[in-house]
């Protein structure tokens, strides 16, 4: 039996086709697909960029219902709803052995160099699928956005009762501002152009809200003529990562969680870094943390319902890519392909 599914055949070329339905080989399961969101790592796949090899399906944000497990398999059960960890590791290498299976020199992963979610089924190693609770598909697709975060709070490590500045509000940063929240910050200040998302930012949480321009710096100053303990950014923009600096308290720890071009290059003081204690942290994938990010989702302690602005079905999936192209779409947050839909 065919099914359908959004491949990339070349760079720039998507197309909705009829493929082989894959079955599990040993230690796999296949999943039928609920949920898989859409993120700025598939727009980059889309361009041709990363170590994409085509045709590919990508999608890495992947929840569904085991309908198939393959000979070995004996923790998981058809009928199981699960979020799948797209990081397939060897378990072997230098990397790996010094439980960096994000680096892994082997690295393979759902949705970027083997097939990805935005498809009816997908086959994945049984250790990469963990089960859920009381979620919807939809919400289980956020375990592994949420799961890089949860990487970036461990790498960022804030002190109970700080203080944060957040720059980007889209769905990354509004998960990264409540993962803050729970995680001990005392309280998150956003920054964002769009005024619709702050709203947002501010209904889950955020202590205060600015909006980009030049007031802004003023505003930060006035709320805390010190610095702020944290600042980080969700933005993936080298002139926000400049301004970082400026915002932070002596001792203050500066993350850099946005995906920036490759090639951009940003001007720091290394004075600066040094005379005031700073420490500049980045932070890459997710590395077992999945976890972790379902525990934040099953306890409802994160909210993603209102992060999903869109939901549709597979044949939508350009449109997704390219919502900035479609005034229709809005300012869309997080989008989640429904392939069934
Ligand atoms: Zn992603
Ligand atoms: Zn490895």
């Amino acid at each position: 039996m065919p099914m359908r599914a959004a491949v990339i055949t070349q760079p720039r070329t998507l197309e909705v086709l009829e493929v082989p339905t894959p079955t599990p080989g040993p230690g796999q399961v296949r999943v039928r697909v609920g949920a898989t969101g859409v993120c700025g790592t598939d727009l980059h796949l889309f361009d041709g960029h990363f170590h994409a090899r085509f045709p590919l399906i990508p999608g890495h944000e992947i929840a569904g219902v085991i309908d198939q497990v393959g000979p070995g398999v004996s923790d998981l059960q058809e009928g199981q709803l699960v979020a799948l960890d797209p990081v397939i590791s060897c378990g072997q290498c230098w990397a790996c052995r010094r439980g960096q299976r994000q680096h892994c020199l082997r690295f393979e992963a759902l949705g970027v160099t083997q097939a990805g979610g935005f498809t009816q089924y997908v086959v994945a190693p049984a250790t990469n699928a963990y089960p859920v609770q009381g979620l919807s598909a939809a919400e289980a697709a956020f375990a592994e956005p949420l799961g890089c975060v949860a990487w970036g709070i461990l790498r960022l490590r804030p002190e109970p009762g700080s203080n944060a500045l957040l720059f980007g509000a889209g769905p990354i940063g509004l998960l990264l501002m409540q993962a803050l929240l729970v995680s001990g910050v005392a309280e998150v200040t956003v920054v964002d152009p769009v005024v619709e998302r702050l709203a947002l930012a501010k209904t889950l949480g955020a202590s205060h809200t600015v909006q980009s321009g030049p007031p802004m710096a003023q505003a930060l100053r006035d709320l805390k003529p010190h610095g702020f303990d944290i600042v980080a950014e969700a933005t993936g923009l080298p002139g926000v990562v400049e301004a970082m600096p400026q915002y932070a308290a002596v001792g203050g720890r500066l993350l850099i969680f946005g995906v920036a071009p490759e090639e951009a290059t940003v001007r720091l003081s290394p004075y600066d870094i040094f005379q005031r204690d700073l420490s500049l942290i980045g932070s890459f994938s997710l590395n077992g943390t999945l976890p972790l990010a379902l525990s934040w989702l099953e306890s409802g302690r994160i909210q993603v319902k209102p992060l999903i602005s869109h939901r549709m079905p597979l044949e939508d999936l350009h449109k997704a890519l390219k919502y900035k192209e479609h005034p229709g779409m809005g300012e869309a947050l997080k989008v989640m392909i429904i392939p069934e839909g």
